[in-house]
């Protein structure tokens, strides 16, 4: 009798050190059922005045006037965009990538200058006047609406191809920086299947800072900078 007591207590430590462990170390909880089934939206970032917008419904305020930094010979940049294209050409250059800057800032009495000779060139070609200020303003834009005046916009080409012309794309300078501009901040802001959005031609050279967070964000979930803007009116 006293021999079975002994082994009920025994058995009776036994489970309650089991009941113990079961309490110290409890089952991580089954919550399979509640995890999502595809990877949660990333967060968007926050807003900052390098997403700003420029196009021909958003014209820039006159007085606007970034803090310039040299990117090559007379070339300029705002400052971070400047650094940002520097560090990108080097990348580049690693990956044995050559990059050429066609055109960087302007000031927007340049873009009119431009814009002008776009509209003469296309009255030359018959176009009615009213029809060339519409049909130039397509390729240059309309001064105060070009993101060149901004100095966050850069134009880049290779030294084998320094054509401003849809088949620049094919080019593998191109390719690079549609594959690794996001990297260091910048977006193809014009892309082919955005034409209808931005309302400007596809311009595989035209690169726009706008940091590394947001383009990583338009990169990835393919927005055109007009697209990503207005998720921050929500
Ligand atoms: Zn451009």
């Amino acid at each position: 009798m006293k021999r079975s007591l002994s082994w009920i207590a025994v058995l009776l430590i036994l489970s309650l050190a089991l009941v113990g462990c079961t309490r110290v170390q409890p089952e991580p909880p089954d919550n399979t059922d509640i995890l999502p089934e595809t990877d949660p939206e990333p967060a968007l970032p926050e807003p900052d005045p390098y997403i700003i917008l420029v196009n021909a419904d958003n014209p820039l305020p006159e007085d606007m006037q970034p803090n310039l930094k040299a990117i090559q010979g007379t070339f300029k940049l705002e400052e971070k965009a400047a650094e940002a294209y520097l560090a990108m050409k080097e990348a580049a250059k690693q990956d044995g990538i050559s990059l050429l800057v066609a055109s960087a800032y302007r000031p927007q009495a340049k873009q009119e200058e431009l814009y002008k000779n776009k509209v003469k060139e296309f009255i030359k070609q018959g176009y009615p006047e009213e029809e060339a200020a519409v049909v130039a303003a397509t390729i240059v834009a309309r001064p105060g609406t070009s993101e060149h005046n901004t100095g966050l916009a850069v134009d880049i080409v290779t030294p084998d191809f320094q054509r401003l012309i849809e088949a620049f794309a094919e080019t593998p300078a191109a390719k690079w920086l549609a594959a690794n501009a996001h990297r260091f901040g910048f977006v193809l802001r014009y892309p082919k299947d955005k034409t209808d959005i931005t309302g400007i031609i596809y311009e595989p050279w035209h690169f726009r800072y706008v940091g590394l967070e947001h383009a990583k964000y338009m990169y990835e979930n393919n927005l055109c900078l007009e697209e990503y803007v207005a998720l921050f009116d929500d």
